[in-house]
């Protein structure tokens, strides 16, 4: 098969080389997308590769990005791969979570059993390996926080130099502690994600650095496992509904566009819906869906779910082209519903970061408004490692935390610390 690199705006398509340097169309500003062309191999075979694949050592097969290479054939070989064996996480099941949700069951597919802990391994995976079949030396990213670890730990172990850009004050400590450990230059700046933005991608044009932000289409080729490998997990059989947070929507453009692809190879003979959920304080997908009035950018974003604090989505038409083509929806929750749909996640002995938790709390305000169905079979994508936000387990749970603007957040299913003195028998009366 060939690849090519396509301009994803209908009226423009303008097609350019698969080893270009450019993140956006150069004719008409628009996203790219990664687009093949030639005959795909069999249904029946490849369900079967992949699935002896899982019993091979070498580690092209071990990860569960590369084990379904045939839907990601952008590189002319495979010797610039790095893989940390990334992707191989659980469909796992809850009957409390499903209560919780309003759900007769749900699986969660959790995306935090990556090595960095969270997906962006699935997606950075490729664009490092991109970025060394390009002979770049220099990787760059702005990020939330998730992106940069697993930016640093795949650069890092590639041997390419990682500089990441984060705004100041604005990142959880678990994720920033990867960035430094990995070895990655750490850049904070005194700006707003979407500022910062704009900032790197003229500082990388200029200094020839290689940009790995979430419009990069390779890392979004690798974010298609998540659903592919989902299926696989599945015996091929499609749910109903697919539930995943969205910030920058780059995930959401990616699962779109692995459904459509896996519906063109025969290897599911139907589309699950998407449901995006975002946090209410950073809601502009959501907004324009429900209003379709025009994309209106939120200038001031707020929410604790610090990986989905985006107000100006970079991939916002593509996940509405993916949305539309999968008959979706668009959500938003409130951060009391985040945060008690955590804990719910929590007490499920699964965990999850808070931005993962929207799925949750998403799911029961779309089961409670009859738009999902109580009997529906739903797969909630969880994306990020339950340790990426320590600081907020510990306020909710002791009744500390506070929205951003400072209103408190109830501790609904709080767990505190209990202090006791050092005597047997007190001990023994408190435990009963
Ligand atoms: C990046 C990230 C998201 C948001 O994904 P987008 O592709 O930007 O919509 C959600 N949750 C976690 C944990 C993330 O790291
Ligand atoms: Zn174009």
């Amino acid at each position: 098969m060939t690849a090519e690199l396509v301009c994803f705006e209908p009226s423009c398509r303008a097609r350019f080389a698969i080893d270009a340097i450019i993140y956006n169309c150069t004719k008409c500003g628009g996203l790219l997308e990664t687009i093949y062309s030639g005959d795909h191999p069999p249904t029946e075979s490849l369900k079967k590769t992949w699935r002896e694949r899982r019993m091979s050592n070498e580690p092209l097969d071990q990860s569960g990005v590369w084990r379904y290479r045939e839907m990601i054939p952008f590189l002319a070989d495979h010797k610039n791969v790095i893989t940390l064996r990334e992707g191989n996480t659980p469909l796992l099941e809850s009957c409390l979570a499903a209560e919780y949700g309003g759900l007769r069951n749900i699986q969660f597919k959790h995306q935090g059993f990556n090595p960095t802990g969270s997906f962006k391994d699935n997606g950075m995976t490729c664009g490092v390996a991109q970025a060394r079949a390009l002979g770049m030396r220099r990787v760059a990213c702005v990020s939330t926080g998730n992106t940069s670890a697993s930016m640093a730990a795949y650069a890092a172990a590639g041997g390419l130099e990682p500089i990441i850009f984060i705004p100041h004050g604005n990142i959880s400590y678990g994720k920033l502690a990867q960035a430094l450990e990995y070895g990655a230059r750490t850049i904070q700046v005194e700006a707003n994600f979407d500022q910062i933005l704009a900032l790197v991608r003229e500082l990388a044009e200029k200094l020839g650095i290689y940009l790995l932000n979430s419009i990069n289409p390779f890392r979004i080729e690798g974010q298609k496992s998540i659903v592919i490998e989902m299926m696989d997990q599945r015996d091929w059989n499609p749910p109903d509904w697919i539930v995943l947070p969205g910030g920058n929507l780059g995930n959401t453009s990616a699962f779109g566009k692995a459904l459509r692809e896996l519906l063109a190879w025969g290897l599911i003979a139907k589309t699950p819906r998407l449901a995006v959920i975002q946090a209410a304080g950073a809601a502009p997908f959501c907004d324009f869906m429900q209003t379709r009035t025009g994309f209106v950018p939120v200038g001031h974003p707020e929410t604790l779910a610090t990986a989905i604090k985006i107000g100006d989505p970079v991939s916002w038409p593509k996940a509405l082209r993916e949305v539309e083509a999968s008959s979706g929806v668009v959500e938003k929750v409130t951060e009391q519903e985040i945060a008690d749909a955590k804990a719910q996640i929590g007490r499920a002995g699964i965990g999850c970061e808070p931005a993962s938790a929207a799925t949750l709390a998403g799911i029961r305000k779309l089961t409670a408004g009859g738009v999902i169905h109580r009997d529906a079979d739903v797969v909630a994508v969880l994306t990020g490692n339950v340790l990426k936000d320590p600081d907020y387990i510990y306020r909710y749970h002791t009744d500390q935390l506070q929205q951003p603007d400072g209103t408190p957040i109830r501790a609904t299913f709080g767990n505190r610390p209990e202090v006791m003195p050092n005597d047997p028998a007190a001990i023994a009366r408190a435990l009963g």
